[in-house]
């Protein structure tokens, strides 16, 4: 039984909704871990029983998300913003360039990071438009000797997710899902690398999980630090030094509760189900609410928009709240409101949120 009565529709960007089932399954085995007498926190990350918990959270992303026999799957630290430099620091050599597809603030901050390290530059942007689409396929040019093309599938800030993505051939596509992953299924083989931090879709923050096809990690610079080579991790099975072990614990109970919703396939629809009622609301409502992304470039997770004028907005965010919804508010760089409807946000949230928003409007259209 969890001691706090209060429920909340949770739309947190992140960290974010977890399955209720899931922390309720935490919580009944936090203080004595499978009869060995102590919790998953106090317990050596070099024993049998957490090793087991290790390998099934590797284990399940791999069934999950079918990945190919030729992926690594890594369990790091440092969240994606880590990513953001041991990319470039791993994979772009000296005399190379890589490509970075401009679609909102994520992306323009794993550029900036990877200019700290090389020779890296704009493959496509939508800044001109405050991103509120993702760009067409055809706009994004890269060289067939780049390094890597740098992609964010999801953006989160502005509500904007990639429907499909470009054939970069030769040259590996890295995509960072940090807002997305295991969302809807995708075809990993397409990609050289993906990588999350964990806290939106997959579990707690402090678990960043890094997908990287395997002869990408043969090349990776031999002259950085050993703890920044994606190849230490690789060849120590993410267990080169003491991992978020609770994390992964916790990784690994969200991954069977996906596995028990059907896959990806019935997690997608899910979700469409789910962004479907929100996005109904702001299309039907007659301009009362405005989405800010372009319809052809709607992400499924987050879903930013504006309600009529500025004073009814504050209003309608302070009514929301009120009413026990979390989260709404749009990230502070843009304004205006975001509902973020992770995998674990239960549909009757969703529903929740969309009579409310009915009711503001009834309520408040002049
Ligand atoms: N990329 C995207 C798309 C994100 O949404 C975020 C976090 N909101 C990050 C990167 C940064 O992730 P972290 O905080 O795990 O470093």
């Amino acid at each position: 039984m969890l001691s706090s009565k209060k429920s909340v529709y949770n739309f947190n960007a992140g960290p974010s909704a977890l399955p209720r089932e899931v922390l309720e399954k935490a919580q009944s085995e936090l203080v004595d871990f499978k009869d060995s007498g102590m919790s998953i926190m106090e317990m050596s990350h070099r024993s049998a029983t957490y090793e087991e918990v290790h390998n099934q959270a590797i284990e399940r992303l791999k069934s999950l998300f079918s990945i190919p026999e030729n992926y690594e799957v890594l369990l790091l630290q440092g969240g994606a913003s880590l990513q953001f430099a041991m990319i470039p620091m791993n994979f772009l050599a000296s005399g190379e360039k890589a490509a970075y597809v401009m679609s909102g603030a994520w992306s323009d901050k794993a550029l900036k990071e990877g200019k700290t390290i090389g020779d890296v530059y704009e493959a496509a942007s939508t800044k001109e438009t405050n991103y509120n689409k993702v760009p067409d396929l055809s706009e994004i040019t890269w060289n067939e000797e780049d390094a890597y093309v740098h992609i964010t599938s999801n953006n989160t800030i502005f509500g904007t997710q990639f429907q499909e993505f470009p054939e970069t051939n030769d040259v590996p596509l890295i995509a960072d899902m940090s807002s997305d992953i295991l969302s809807r299924p995708i075809d990993v083989s397409k990609f050289g690398m993906i990588y999350a931090g964990a806290q939106k879709n997959l579990g707690p923050s402090g678990v960043t999980v890094a997908i990287i096809r395997k002869d990408l990690l043969e090349n990776v610079n031999e002259s950085i630090p050993t703890i920044l080579k994606y190849s230490t991790h690789a060849s120590n099975n993410s267990l080169y030094n003491t991992p978020p072990s609770f994390g992964i614990y916790m990784l690994g109970e969200v991954l069977g509760w996906m596995e028990k919703q059907g896959g990806l396939e019935q997690i997608q629809k899910n979700n469409e189900e789910k962004a479907k009622l929100i996005y109904d609301a702001i299309d039907n409502s007659g301009g009362f609410y405005t989405g800010h992304a372009e319809k052809g470039s709607r992400s499924l997770m987050n879903i930013t928009f504006r309600v009529a004028d500025e004073v009814l907005e504050k209003q309608f965010l302070a009514e929301a709240k009120e009413a026990g919804f979390v989260g709404l508010n749009g990230h502070r760089s843009v304004g205006g409101c975001r509902a973020s409807a992770y995998n674990s946000v239960p549909l009757a949230a969703c529903q929740a949120l969309e009579q409310f928003m009915k009711n503001f409007q009834a309520k408040h259209q002049k």
